[in-house]
């Protein structure tokens, strides 16, 4: 039955150990629904990519190999293309999915698996939100985390002081309720009210509950730019105090003054992980954020509407104290005016987007000071406001937190539907930009570790058991992209665009992308750590 020969010649030609027990089984005819031959598998545990077959039956890969006489109920040619795990996003505000059930933004990049619930933000009953999806089928798979900011609102509304005792009982409670219900950890956005009301000690109350369950605790830290370091030390404690595992949330550094700043968070990651604390991060792979132009303005400015905004605004006294703490603002991240900031819409005259504020200072107001620059973002604002795309990374933080080991891709994108809004580019693009641009451009990482970044290294931290390699009893999650041709078509102007370069992708065994286009099937699950004690 075995077929040591033709075991042999394959290994040689392909120049690897990576034939499992289920090569041995070639010389028989096998049977699968699907089978990918000839392509060039990146199995996502970081080695070196191989020329191998992938048969999956029933939702699971079951042989990887030299499948030469395999039949299938279809056959994807591979040939030129690079067939890996489905790619993983660990970090997602995918919380609506019910109700864009084809998540078709993820998909597109290669997706098959997402986690909402990140940045303090959840359903509240995560049981009835999961039967929901279960009810309602989705194309790819899904986890939630139990967010803070749910939990505390639930309690005590946005209140700014410590819970007493009883609050503190009862939001445990929910987090205990939650992670009974399938949630996979709990999440904080310290930056979201009511998050910032939050000491560390109420965190770690309620991450310990968490982690008890086996979940880990994943936090939009307190801050990203001028107290980086402080911030991840918060989070890396809580990890330590609640006894769970940690993922830092898109961990960037967003203000020009502290540009640099990376190299002693990732040096306080590596130290923690050498205290066996079980940090990571991820990130996504762009250097600008994407937000309104009202965020520039001091908060009091927007508060009760457009006609209120105009009256503060249009006040001669008041302005100048708007501009004064605009100036503030940006001081405290090191900015002088306006120039990081770029437009992205402007329904009032779209010939403006594509512009940095120097650039429509200049055509608005003939002069690219800095005070032209809030005059002409007070005319715009009274005009009722700009998609911004706000340039605030440097391209080497960037760079150096995605070559670190244990930073994985994740898109911080929700669910998108064609067409709506002008959402950040990273929706659909994220995961195609990092192998397009940062592994084939730019040569920054190799291929196989971007891959792992985006599968195993997640579905470890994770605990998606069976998940997040190409490899015979894993589930039937698999993207097959070519490598020469992926990219991201999506930019801050024009953001919805599919990305490129992806002809299939398959979740449970099932082709949910055939030829660049999807299928609308529907086979996503809904996932649970394997970590529960
Ligand atoms: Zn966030």
């Amino acid at each position: 039955m075995r077929s040591a020969r033709l075991a042999v010649a394959v290994a040689l030609a392909i120049g690897s150990p990576g034939l499992t027990g289920a090569a041995s089984q070639q010389s028989q005819p096998a049977r699968y629904d699907v089978l990918i031959s000839h392509g060039t598998v990146i199995d996502g545990s970081g080695a070196r990519p191989v020329r191998a077959d992938v048969g999956i039956r029933d939702g699971r890969i079951v042989a990887v190999g030299s499948l030469p006489n395999g039949t299938a109920a279809e056959i994807i040619d591979a040939t030129g293309l690079m067939v890996a795990p489905g790619f993983i996003d660990v970090h997602t505000h995918a919380d609506d999915i019910a109700g864009t059930p084809r998540a078709e933004n993820f998909v597109r990049m290669g997706v098959t698996s997402v986690v909402a619930g990140n940045c303090g933000g959840s359903a509240l009953d995560i049981s009835e939100a999961l039967t929901k999806i279960r009810e309602t089928g989705i194309a790819i798979n899904y986890a939630t985390l139990i967010g803070h900011n749910t939990v505390r609102r639930a309690v005590m509304g946005t209140e700014n002081r410590a819970p007493t005792i009883s609050e503190l009982a009862k939001m445990k409670s929910l987090v205990w309720r939650a992670m009974a219900d399938g949630a996979v950890g709990f999440s904080t956005g310290l930056q979201y009210v009511p998050g910032p009301y939050a000491k560390s000690a109420e965190i770690l109350e309620l991450a310990r509950i968490a982690g008890n369950a086996g979940g880990l605790y994943a936090s939009h830290m307190r801050n990203e730019g001028t107290e980086l370091e402080s911030a991840v030390q918060e989070t890396i404690h809580v990890g330590e105090m609640a006894m769970c595992r940690v993922q830092i949330s898109h961990l960037k550094v967003d203000s020009p003054n502290n540009w640099g700043a990376s190299v002693r968070a990732l040096s306080l990651i590596d130290a923690a992980r050498a205290r066996g604390i079980d940090v990571q991060a991820d990130q996504y792979a762009y250097t600008a954020a994407s937000s309104t132009l009202g965020i520039r303005f001091p908060a009091w400015v927007l508060e009760g509407g457009q006609d209120a905004i105009a009256k503060r605004l249009n006040d001669p006294d008041q302005w100048v104290k708007i501009k004064s703490e605009m100036r503030d603002l940006l001081s405290e991240r090191g900015l002088s005016d306006l120039s990081f900031a770029v437009v992205a819409s402007y329904r009032p005259d779209p010939s403006l987007n594509g512009l940095s504020m120097k650039q429509v200072a200049a055509r608005l107001r003939g002069s690219d000071a800095a005070d032209a620059q809030f005059e002409a973002a007070k005319a715009m604002l009274l005009a009722g406001g700009a998609s911004m795309v706000y340039h605030l990374m440097s391209e080497d933080d960037v760079n150096r937190i995605m070559r670190h080991p244990q930073v994985g891709i994740a898109s911080d994108s929700s669910v998108l539907t064609m067409g709506d809004g002008v959402p950040h580019p990273r929706g659909y693009g994220n995961n195609a930009r990092v192998l397009g641009e940062y592994v084939r451009s730019r040569h920054l990482i190799p291929i196989e570790e971007a891959i792992r970044k985006m599968t195993s290294l997640p579905a470890d931290h994770f605990k998606f058991e069976r998940r997040g390699l190409v490899k015979a009893g894993f589930a039937g999650d698999l993207t097959v992209f070519d490598a020469s041709t992926i990219s991201d078509a999506a930019s801050f102007e024009k953001p919805h665009a599919y990305a490129t370069g992806i002809p299939y992708v398959l979740v449970n065994g099932v082709v949910v992308v055939r030829k660049g286009e999807q299928t609308g099937a529907l086979p996503g699950q809904v996932l649970k750590n394997s970590g529960a004690k």
